[in-house]
């Protein structure tokens, strides 16, 4: 059986180092806002280029506070990919703004950028790119929108840790990004996490405060705030973790790539790349008109895929107020991608049999 993703074995890697640092922060007593959480922010702050960095409780949370610390609400209108996961758009409407779903780019999966300009009204407060499947946003026309508009540009990038547009790292490539850490994901915890990088101070002191009571220092409150941070065993973990993404990104590049040259079964459709060395293949999704045919069969071969996702977000029934309305390309890709097992402990001997198993269907 080969695993889609095989979390056990991924920080089995890392084994003796983690339980050194988790041992001690049992040790320490101190089990938030303490050194690892600084450590931690610090050192991703670094990799993605920017100033800042706030750890949080989880990526959905990262990318609310950030909304919420900007003042939008009440109707305001945010721009964001139709087809990415739904938390992204919770994001927007947990704040009382209103969600405006532009079709993707079905090269990128990304927000198209020759559609945002007509989705923008007198009420549009930002764009929300995705960066999804582990590939940045193209942003030039992204950023020339934003700019001519007024706009604030919001990264989602859940699915991207490390991938990079010209030669900057997503969570530098917009007014703020918003991480999640969740297992799975190419920088992963062993539970709940995010964060939000930012170059600019003014929020960056916002969404800390929002984060923790709305408390600019103890017992002294500013705003309505919440609860949403980083503890000290997840930020552990994660800097273990972080010392080796880059690493980890390359082997899903070499796996992507392989993928890429010997997959040759014309009834699926590869996934493309406009930069070759940076994209961090979160998830590798493929194409096919038999699509659950197709992940039917390679299950019987012992091996298992997933579907990144089975129904757009405006056929949810959360968004039931949307039922109506129609986004051919997304829903078009809904019903075709299947993702194939792709994570740094993917051995060659596997990737050649899904390889094999794929090229020898029908
Ligand atoms: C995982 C994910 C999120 C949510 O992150 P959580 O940490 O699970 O809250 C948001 N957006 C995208 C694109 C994601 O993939």
């Amino acid at each position: 059986m080969i695993p889609f993703l095989d979390l056990q074995k991924i920080n089995e890697r890392f084994r003796a180092e983690m339980d050194a640092r988790i041992g001690a922060v049992l040790d320490s007593g101190r089990y938030l806002q303490g050194e690892e959480n600084e450590k931690f922010c610090k050192h991703f702050a670094e990799y993605c280029g920017t100033k800042y960095c706030l750890g949080v409780a989880n990526g959905l949370e990262a990318i609310s506070l950030i909304i919420r610390a900007y003042g939008f609400g009440n109707g305001d209108e945010i721009i964001v990919p139709a087809n990415t996961f739904i938390a992204s758009i919770l994001a927007i409407s947990q704040n009382g703004c209103t969600p405006v779903l532009v079709e993707p780019d079905p090269t990128t999966y990304c927000i198209d950028p020759g559609r945002i300009e007509e989705a923008i009204t007198p009420r549009t407060k930002a764009i929300l790119v995705v960066h999804l499947y582990g590939q940045a946003t193209p942003m030039e026309k992204v950023w020339e929108v934003a700019r001519w508009c007024g706009l604030k540009v919001i990264e989602d990038a859940a699915q991207a840790h490390g991938a990079m547009y010209r030669g900057k790292r997503v969570g530098n490539l917009g007014d703020a990004a918003a991480f999640s850490f969740y297992p799975g994901k190419n920088l992963g915890a062993m539970g709940d996490a995010g964060g939000i990088t930012t170059n600019d101070a003014a929020l960056y002191e916002k969404v800390k405060a929002l984060a923790n009571y709305g408390s600019d220092y103890k017992y002294h409150h500013i705003y309505k705030g919440t609860n949403s941070r980083l503890d000290e065993l997840q930020a552990a973990v994660l800097d273990v973790r972080l010392a080796h993404l880059d690493a980890d990104n390359a082997r899903r590049r070499e796996i992507a790539r392989f993928y890429r040259e010997h997959i040759t079964n014309s009834l699926i459709t590869l996934p493309e790349t406009y930069d070759e060395a940076a994209h961090v293949w979160h998830v590798f999704v493929v194409r096919c008109k038999e699509r659950d045919n197709l992940q039917q069969y390679l299950r019987r071969h012992g091996i298992e895929t997933n579907i990144h996702y089975p129904t757009p977000p405006h056929k949810q029934g959360a968004y039931s107020e949307w039922a109506e309305q129609s986004y051919p390309i997304t829903e078009e890709i809904h019903r075709e991608v299947l993702s194939l097992p792709i994570s740094p402990v993917l051995t060659d001997e596997e990737v050649r049999e899904v390889i094999h198993a794929i090229n020898t269907w029908k």
